[in-house]
């Protein structure tokens, strides 16, 4: 007769498993979301896709930011989708809101005429708080300090497809810092001093510009004047390191000391993108191309045969990689790597 296993032999088996899980080969790695306690039914959205795309093997853990405290509800929920530890984090108030010494009168006026144009979050003054936190303070957040690399997830995005590989090891093996899937065109309206306020900067310290960086992804004419291409940082799986560097914290304190987050409306994603493609190599950049992942209005869907490898669910002809807006095209058209 077939022998059938008692809830006993399962429990031993799921716990053997449970114990080569935990016991794998890890990055030094960690999730990091910023979210109200508002966002918290779209934040399990993306949660539960990243468990079951990932993190049920990966087991990562979780570091959770907010200008607010969250709620009771807001941990249970979280905490109970994973075998990962939650921690919640209070953003501390200077690291969120607007410095003391901004313009208010400046500002507003900013703000309106923005609204006037026509441009997303133009009359936010939160908007502006969360651009320049993630530009320039997650990473100094007590949660992280002990964690080496981070991926970034926000409510209400799709993970469309298994992962077959820890990408975490990927960058740590690899010496990878920034890590994307999406790259698009900036709106000018939001940053049109951040070229200028970043050639002045690197004018000033040569010696943070990487030898054989990224500069043919973000400028067209040498550094003359900015294509606005830039990875899209609701995605990032990046280096803290890098952000905690000298030349990275030399390059955030002369942004922040124009007043540009406030006076114009700088996102993070530009800022982190600069950075990444003028301070680190172009062996250091990574398109996660095999990473399935949609943030509203776009898309990344992986093309040929990782889509049925990995279980993908998206439809590979929704893709935004080639499309006009779309800078991934110039990123893959670049030259290789030099060898240094
Ligand atoms: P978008 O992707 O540029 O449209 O901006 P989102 O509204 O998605 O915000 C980006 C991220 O910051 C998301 O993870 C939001 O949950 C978070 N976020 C935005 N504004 C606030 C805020 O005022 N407080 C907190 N705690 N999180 C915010
Ligand atoms: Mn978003």
């Amino acid at each position: 007769a077939p022998v059938v296993p008692t809830h006993d032999d399962l429990r031993l088996l799921s716990e053997a498993n449970d114990e080569k899980l935990t016991s794998r080969r890890r990055a030094n790695a960690v999730f990091v979301v910023l979210a109200r306690n508002s966002d918290l039914f779209q934040w399990l959205e993306s949660m539960r896709q990243m468990e079951d795309r990932f993190n049920h093997w990966a087991r990562y853990d979780y570091v959770f930011l907010n200008d607010e405290e969250f709620t009771d509800e807001f941990k249970r929920r979280t905490q109970s989708l994973t075998k990962g530890k939650c921690q919640y984090g209070l953003i501390e108030h200077d690291h969120w809101n607007q410095p003391d010494w901004i313009d208010e009168e400046k500002a507003t006026t900013a703000r309106v005429k923005m609204v006037e144009a026509g441009i997303i979050y133009a009359g936010s003054v939160p908007y502006r708080n969360m651009c320049r936190f993630n530009s320039g303070f997650f990473f100094k957040h007590p949660l992280l300090a002990q964690y080496d690399y981070y991926w970034r997830i926000e409510p209400d995005v799709r993970f469309f497809c298994d992962l077959s590989y820890d990408p975490f090891l990927l960058m740590q093996d690899t010496g990878k810092v920034y890590g994307f899937t999406i790259s698009l065109y900036e709106f000018i309206e939001t940053i049109p001093t951040l070229w200028d306020e970043t050639m002045k900067f690197i004018k000033e310290h040569p010696e943070y510009v990487a030898p054989d960086n990224a500069m043919e992804f973000v400028s067209d004419n040498g550094g003359e004047s900015y294509n606005l291409c830039h990875f899209w940082s609701n995605f990032e799986i990046a280096d803290l390191r890098f952000w905690r560097s000298q030349a990275y914290t030399d390059y955030f304190n002369h942004l922040e000391s124009t007043g540009g987050f406030y006076y114009e409306r700088w996102g993070d994603a530009p800022v982190h993108s600069l950075a990444a493609t003028l301070f680190a190599n172009k062996s250091q950049l990574h398109f996660f191309d095999d990473i399935g992942y949609r943030h509203s209005p776009f898309q990344h869907c992986p093309q040929g045969p990782s889509h049925e490898k990995n279980r993908c669910i998206c439809n590979p002809s929704d893709n935004f990689d080639f499309e006009g807006y779309s800078c991934t095209r110039r990123y893959v058209n670049m030259p290789p790597p030099k060898e240094l």
